[in-house]
């Protein structure tokens, strides 16, 4: 299937740049751009990727409310509820402290902003950010039902952690209720195995009509940003991670990555780390070896509150920005964005582009101008597409560590290449 699902990706680039192509051919037959145009890339592609979208949304709230609710009826009475809990969310932040202060880094090193001239007038909306204080209260559910039909994502984690500790303390009736669920996960697990193998389908649709519909232009004029960004992107996943794994845990980070293939097609395809979390979680318990008590606790979470690579675009953005604009920055505005762009990849929510809208945070806390975020838009999508396979390889990376320190992983699973509990 990952051989598969490669080979569509591929496919779907190739057949959108040349439909791109042709569309912007000057010598094209008006019916024949109409028929491509209507046809093809609206019609066809846009069904097909809407409907895998669909499919992989469709399976996030239960799975997550399940794998939760089963990893921590498990772990209730053992009391490592707790440090599980503070080891994950510190890890999730450290990862993302360290990817924006690289990120910064190389940008001023690189300078990718140095020679861009500002174009005309650039335009930016801006939401007002909600206050602090409304942020905490919202992670409390008041009705959980309205939590899993909005698909609020940590109201839901608030509320499977409460329910599964509380199974965990009810006796004989708990562990009933327990069976149930526990039953219910892997008959969810197998919803997300069958709706994988029309991944290659969904996967080449996805991206063969957003390379149709994308210019490619705008990603010559920006180069140095996107490169920079781009680069910084590759680092992270392929270097500090490696190194955490390594150092933390002791395990060959080569066969986490190998494992991930598949999870960064849909990442990559959806630029979405919340449609690409079932298949997250599947990989990270069936393919990795982590228990689903950590797994179901730190999958889902990361994929809500931890986004390296958007902090990665945020830090070099910031800077790109200044440069444009021709503001310096001091030591006290580049702390200021390591910690707000910190603090706001955890309001982040994991869907395409809203990065760009806590981008505007940090530039305002850094006093920049906000309208600068218009001149990344035209490369954002791409850029988009592959910071979300950077997001998600950090949520299996902190998973697996996490796991691995509270003798939560399966060494064997981990260490088979061809290992897939639910296959076996
Ligand atoms: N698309 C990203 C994600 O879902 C978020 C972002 O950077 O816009 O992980």
């Amino acid at each position: 299937l990952t051989n598969r699902i490669l080979i569509a990706m591929v496919t779907g680039i190739l057949m959108g740049s040349l439909l791109n192509v042709l569309l912007n051919a000057s010598g094209l037959a008006e019916s024949l751009r109409q028929f491509i145009d209507t046809y093809l890339v609206y019609g066809l592609f846009d069904v097909m990727g809407r409907i895998f979208i669909a499919t992989l949304k469709l399976l996030v709230v239960p799975l997550v409310l399940v794998s939760l609710i089963c990893g921590s009826s498990s772990l209730g009475d053992s009391a490592r509820m707790g440090p599980i809990a503070i080891k994950t969310i510190g890890f999730y932040l450290a990862t993302t402290a360290i990817a924006i202060t690289v990120a910064l880094l190389v940008a001023v090193v690189v300078s990718p902003g140095a020679n861009v001239e500002l174009a005309g007038e650039a335009n930016f909306e801006v939401a007002a950010a909600p206050p602090l204080t409304d942020v905490l209260v919202n992670i409390f559910p008041s009705n959980p039902v309205k939590a899993m039909a909005d698909g609020n994502m940590l109201q839901i984690i608030v509320f499977a952690l409460l329910f599964g500790y509380a199974i965990s303390h009810a006796g004989e009736p708990g562990q009933r209720v327990a069976g149930f669920f526990r039953d219910t996960e892997a008959v969810i697990m197998k919803m997300v195995a069958i709706l994988m193998e029309l991944a290659p389908y969904g996967v080449f649709a996805l991206l063969a009509k957003l390379f149709a519909e994308m210019g490619i232009g705008a990603i010559m004029d920006l180069a140095a940003y996107f490169l920079t960004v781009l680069g910084v992107l590759i680092f992270h996943a392929l270097f500090v991670y490696s190194a955490l794994l390594k150092s933390l845990a002791g395990l060959s980070p080569r066969i986490m990555l190998e494992k991930m293939r598949p999870v960064w097609a849909f990442a990559f395809s959806t630029a979405s780390s919340g449609a690409t979390l079932p298949v997250t979680l599947r990989t990270v318990e069936r393919r990795l070896g982590v228990h689903n008590s950590v797994a179901g606790f730190t999958v889902p979470l990361g994929s809500t509150i931890n986004m390296d690579g958007t902090a990665i675009m945020q830090g070099v953005a910031t800077v790109f920005i200044a440069q444009v604009y021709g503001v310096e920055l001091s030591l006290v505005a580049y702390a200021t964005v390591i910690l707000t762009a910190t603090l706001a990849s955890i309001g982040t929510a994991a869907v395409p582009g809203v990065g760009l809208v806590t981008l505007a945070l940090v530039l305002e806390q850094a006093g920049l101008p906000v309208e600068g975020i218009a001149l990344i838009i035209g490369v954002d999508r791409l850029l988009d597409m592959v910071r979300t396979m950077v997001n998600v390889t950090g949520d299996a990376t902190v998973a697996v560590i996490v796991a691995n320190s509270e003798n939560q992983l399966d060494k064997q699973v981990y260490l088979n290449p061809k290992a897939d509990l639910d296959a076996a």
